[in-house]
């Protein structure tokens, strides 16, 4: 008998009940996903589905020396 199931990787921790805002909250055995509420007794899941792809490209931050250079180009220094 296995006394204790393999960790799921897509189980969300949610801070606060989503019906009574209690901060009281324990895993339901019942179910990989849910949640038991010990104030408002309801259970509830919370389900990581993926994420959509963003509507911009993220561009790769510039360094804060080429930022630096790409001022002072065009402000008018030379370097
Ligand atoms: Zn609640």
């Amino acid at each position: 008998m296995k006394l204790r199931r393999s960790p799921n990787p897509n189980r969300n921790h949610p801070l606060h009940c989503p019906y009574c805002a209690s901060t009281v909250l324990l895993p339901e055995i019942d179910t990989e996903f849910a949640w038991e509420c010990l104030e408002c007794t309801r259970v509830f899941e919370v389900k990581y589905h993926g994420q959509n792809e963003a509507d911009a490209l993220i561009t790769p931050a510039v360094s804060t020396t080429s930022a630096l250079q790409n001022s002072l180009r065009k402000r008018g220094h030379t370097l």
